[in-house]
């Protein structure tokens, strides 16, 4: 039995912690590229979102490479999430790939639930390995979105520009190459040192622009053009509001307290969408945009997939949003069409209209 999983930014490296302390093998699907979006496309109905499709070709590329299990997070809330799991094992079983997949709502599973429908795969491990791969799994995406937090920080402001993007390329490599926490731990903490070496200029008060909307765009590389990395070489400070660590906290681990804690974001966007959920990550959306503007940010750069539900519910609050809060708020949507010039050309004038702004209406530049 061979495990696979899709990629979803740096979601692999805490997987891949988890399969190994476990001891199941795994087949790692070739990260996120061109092909990755052809594959998927091609089998994909044609107005089903982005992330589906990337999904899709992950899982035919992994099954190519030997994988025969496919794990991946799904869901049942108001958007088409809660059908990505049936009809992707329909079009696999069509094309004649034999492989079963295994669907993880964990939102809306106890972790007995979770553990029951991981049994076929943890079959003959022990109970401790289990956990322990659960805790290293939740430690790993910890430390891996601090560091990614990090390397946001020093690319706006490093003298020699260049040198975090070389340090974070030399990171996913050696990262690859890790094995179990202990591996991937050492990389972790001798990438962070480097990083921390690295001449940043202290005076600079970069521009501060927040990432909301949709996480699966916001968080994968590949479908947001490295937006991350594109702003920071442009000297903005960028924080990515979506980040697997933010999504565990609020799909698994505040499930199993015993007390319910609430959400910032999603509380903060009642303030504009009087509902407990519009699907996906719409209320967050609104919320972390109004959280932006709390924190003193620039700008907001808002991105989703076409034909996202939930997102185009929360652009529609957007107007109201800005001229309360006085902060400007950009929105991407992607597909497999965008084409990368065009883009960028948006987020040049967009980054050049933030400045011109400051400039004028000089604001506290304090971190929140
Ligand atoms: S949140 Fe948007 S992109 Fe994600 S599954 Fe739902 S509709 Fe598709």
């Amino acid at each position: 039995m061979k495990v696979t999983f899709p990629h979803m930014g740096n979601m692999y490296i805490s997987i891949k912690v988890l399969l190994e302390t476990i001891g199941i093998k795994y087949v790692m699907p070739p990260f996120c590229n061109k092909k990755t979006l052809e594959v998927g496309s091609a089998y994909s109905p044609e107005f089903v979102c982005l992330p589906f499709k990337i999904l899709l070709g992950n899982f035919i590329r992994a099954i190519e490479n030997g994988a025969n299990v496919i794990l991946m997070g799904g869901g049942c809330g108001q958007c088409r999430l809660g059908y990505y799991g049936d009809l992707q094992a329909e079009i696999l079983k069509s094309l004649g790939y034999k492989a079963e997949l295994i669907c993880l709502d964990v939102g809306n599973m106890t972790f007995k639930d979770v553990l029951d429908k991981l049994r076929p795969l943890t079959e003959g491990r022990s109970v401790i390995d289990i956990l322990k791969g659960i805790v290293y799994a939740v430690r790993t995406v910890l430390l891996v979105d601090r560091l990614n937090k990090l390397a946001n920080h020093i690319r706006c402001r490093e003298i020699n520009k260049g040198e975090a993007d070389s340090v974070m390329r030399q990171f996913h490599s050696s990262i690859e190459k890790a094995v179990g926490f202990k591996g991937v731990k050492d990389i972790l903490t001798s990438t962070r040192n480097q990083l921390k070496k690295i001449g940043i200029d202290k005076k600079v008060q970069p521009l501060k622009v927040a990432i909301v909307g949709e996480i699966y765009v916001s968080l994968e590389p590949f479908t947001n053009l490295n937006i991350e990395k594109f702003l920071g070489n442009m000297g903005v400070e960028v924080h990515n509001t979506l980040s697997i660590s933010h999504w565990i906290t609020s799909h698994f681990i505040k499930n199993i307290l015993p007390v319910k804690l609430k959400d910032k974001p999603r509380e903060a966007g009642k303030e504009f969408m009087r509902t407990d959920d519009i699907g996906g990550h719409g209320l967050e959306t609104i919320g972390n945009s109004v959280l932006s503007a709390k924190c003193k940010y620039d700008g907001v750069i808002h991105i989703f997939p076409f034909t996202c539900m939930p997102e185009i519910i929360a652009q529609s609050t957007f107007g109201e949003l800005q001229d309360k809060y006085n902060i400007p708020i950009m929105t991407l949507i992607i597909d497999e069409m965008t084409g990368e010039a065009g883009y960028m050309t948006r987020v040049e004038a967009f980054i050049d209209m933030l400045e011109r702004k400051r400039g004028y209406g000089k604001k506290d530049i304090e971190a929140c």
